[in-house]
């Protein structure tokens, strides 16, 4: 049985949150959790799952913040690539920075890694490691589907001027990693509305076909 998912938009930055099911045995995985904890665990117990992973595609404190506080409801591990460690570790001068409220990363944190399967109920997830936004971004996919974080935006990317950011090697990350997988996939992104990879690979205005020809 195919997996579902629930885009939940939280926080004043927008944050997308993914709720990823499967259905067939209310297994779940749940994709960056920065601000609105609260709502997440609403979420998810409306929906009846078992909590299996908390997954981050990578460390910003509007993508970690609540992760911590929908572990201690609801159960489950936590993963993160182990690049991002150091990320994780400031989020409280992450947060300072910005003006957001003192936040507390998951006490034990487990290592993502490119290639990595996620068994998810009957289905898995795959882990892509998609460097440039930060040194530990990653990818998860399932089938035709990606769920991509701040790496790629509808009409943009992830910003690379924070630490640790690099556009090269962004730019290397969609065009060798994600592109090739097909234009059909549909791209879920950390913020703002869903794309597909063909869309990106044709008209991205930083990474797509035409970017860099004025
Ligand atoms: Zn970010
Ligand atoms: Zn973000």
């Amino acid at each position: 049985m195919p997996l579902t998912h629930r885009p939940l938009r939280l926080g004043l930055l927008e944050n997308n949150t993914y709720l990823i099911v499967c259905p067939a045995t209310r297994e779940a995985a749940i994709v960056d959790v920065g601000f609105d904890a609260e709502a997440a665990i609403e979420a998810a117990r409306e929906a009846g799952v078992h909590l299996r992973y908390l997954l981050n595609t990578h460390a910003h404190y509007d993508h970690v913040a609540g992760m911590r506080t929908v572990q201690e409801a609801l159960g489950g591990d936590y993963y993160l690539h182990p690049a991002d460690r150091p990320l994780l570790e400031h989020l409280f001068e992450q947060g300072a920075m910005f003006g957001f409220p003192q936040a507390t990363a998951p006490a034990v944190v487990h290592d993502l890694a490119h290639g990595q399967r996620l068994p998810l109920g009957e289905e898995a997830l795959e882990v892509i490691h998609t460097p440039g936004h930060s040194p530990g971004g990653v990818c998860f996919r399932w089938g035709e589907w990606l769920w991509v974080g701040d790496t790629l935006f509808a009409g943009s990317v992830g910003r690379t001027d924070l630490p640790g950011g690099s556009f090269e090697q962004l730019e290397r990350s969609i065009r060798e990693r994600l592109f090739p997988l097909g234009d059909d996939l549909l791209a879920f992104p950390g913020h703002g509305p869903s794309t597909t990879l063909g869309r990106e690979r044709r008209d991205n205005p930083f990474v797509g076909e035409g970017a860099g020809r004025a």
